[in-house]
């Protein structure tokens, strides 16, 4: 079977139709020989640390968007997420993703300048420390440069829906929500000298494959060097999730919504040969091992959780959240297991970013 040709929307919207059990996992054993020739044998881990779930913001389908009345505000203190930072670099993870509700207040904006700073300290053995990702929406641009002088070097900020059609359903009207305003953000971070990490959800209300296949094009046109898709999981105090939330899981819908997000990560691995695709957490929901196929389909990065036990709830972006209950040593016991027991490799204390040395393959022009 050939694997050549990624680069046109209706071949990729002929794969996400495709039923055919041995293509499909023909295709899955490609994308990981793909990853493992361009990336190497092993997998990353990056830290996940929820500093806060206050937001300005108000997309429709997110669980701690600002109009939802039902979530308790919280914020990490500097001390709490300096010990997640800590657990993080002492467990091998190599790198943390500081993630959020967006704000753009000063008092904020110096914060995570602070942290960051601090972060970067952390490492008293004279390593390089922590890779540092930022997740904390859009910003101007003399934000993300003040970030990055402090010392964070990845950005990750989905797109959602590369279709502005589509990208304007799921968002309020008005300039704060704006299609443009996301684009630029994504310019900016590239010229700002950041590794730029774009996504998607999969599975929105109204996405076709078609607007599906144009996202994994949109990925490579825009020069993602990461990327983080993961299913559209409804959460019930939403606008878009009071309707449609499943009140027990639906397996055959939840089957569907996974096959699809793994053909997503197998086909981006083919398209983006050298990027960092992540396994993400929101696949857990629709299966236990969810993250972990989508390993052995191409993706090479895992986010456990660092958050404290006490604020993981109000942390809730859709519903079915898992692991609520469990402490970053519970988080990385499990994975480690899992992992383990398929036979992946963890590359401990790395930062794992695509090398520079080839940008041909990041950029997919083999
Ligand atoms: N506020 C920042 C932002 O929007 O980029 C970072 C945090 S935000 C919660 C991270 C991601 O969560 C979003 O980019 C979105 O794709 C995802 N998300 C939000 N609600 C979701 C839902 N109901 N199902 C799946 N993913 C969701
Ligand atoms: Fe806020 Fe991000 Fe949720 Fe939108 S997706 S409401 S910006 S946390």
């Amino acid at each position: 079977m050939e694997f050549r040709d990624f680069n046109d929307a209706r071949t990729l919207a002929r794969w996400l139709e495709e039923r055919d059990e041995n293509k499909l996992d023909a295709l899955f054993k490609s994308a990981l020989e793909v990853k493992r020739r361009f990336r190497g044998e092993g997998i990353y881990l990056r830290g996940l640390i929820e500093i806060s779930n206050i937001c300005r913001k108000n997309c429709l389908y997110c669980g701690i968007r600002s109009g939802n009345r039902n979530v308790e505000r919280y914020e990490l203190t500097d001390e709490q997420v300096l010990e997640e930072a800590r657990f993080s670099l002492e467990a091998g993870y190599g790198s943390v993703v500081l993630q959020g509700g967006e704000r753009s207040d000063g008092v904020f904006t110096e914060r995570i300048s602070r942290l960051v700073y601090k972060i970067k300290k952390l490492d008293a053995g004279g390593g390089r420390g922590l890779g540092i990702t930022l997740s904390l929406g859009e910003q101007s641009r003399e934000v993300y440069r003040e970030w990055f002088r402090a010392g964070a070097h990845r950005y990750l900020l989905r797109i959602e829906s590369s279709d502005r059609r589509l990208y304007e359903s799921i968002h309020p009207s008005g300039p704060l929500h704006g299609y443009d305003n996301r684009i630029k953000a994504l310019e900016d971070l590239k010229s700002e000298g950041y590794i730029m990490g774009t996504g998607v959800m999969i599975g929105l209300p109204g996405q076709t494959v078609e607007h599906l296949a144009g996202d994994l094009l949109f990925f490579k046109k825009i020069g993602a060097a990461m990327v983080g898709m993961g299913p559209y999981i409804p959460h019930p105090d939403t606008p878009m999730g009071a309707s449609g939330v499943r009140l027990c899981p639906d397996s055959s819908a939840d089957a569907g919504k996974l096959l699809l997000s793994l053909k997503m990560v197998a086909l981006l691995r083919h398209l983006l040969p050298g990027a960092n695709i992540a396994a993400t957490t929101a696949l857990q929901v629709l299966a236990p091992d969810g993250r972990e196929r989508a390993l052995l389909a191409g993706a090479n990065v895992v986010m456990p959780n660092m958050t404290d036990v006490s604020v993981r709830k109000n942390y809730q972006l859709y519903s079915g959240k898992s692991g609520l209950e469990d402490t970053a040593q519970d988080t990385k016991d499990k994975l480690v297991q899992n992992l383990d027991r398929l036979g992946i490799r963890v590359e401990w204390n790395e930062w794992g970013d695509p090398g520079k040395q080839m940008p041909d393959c990041i950029l997919g022009n083999r």
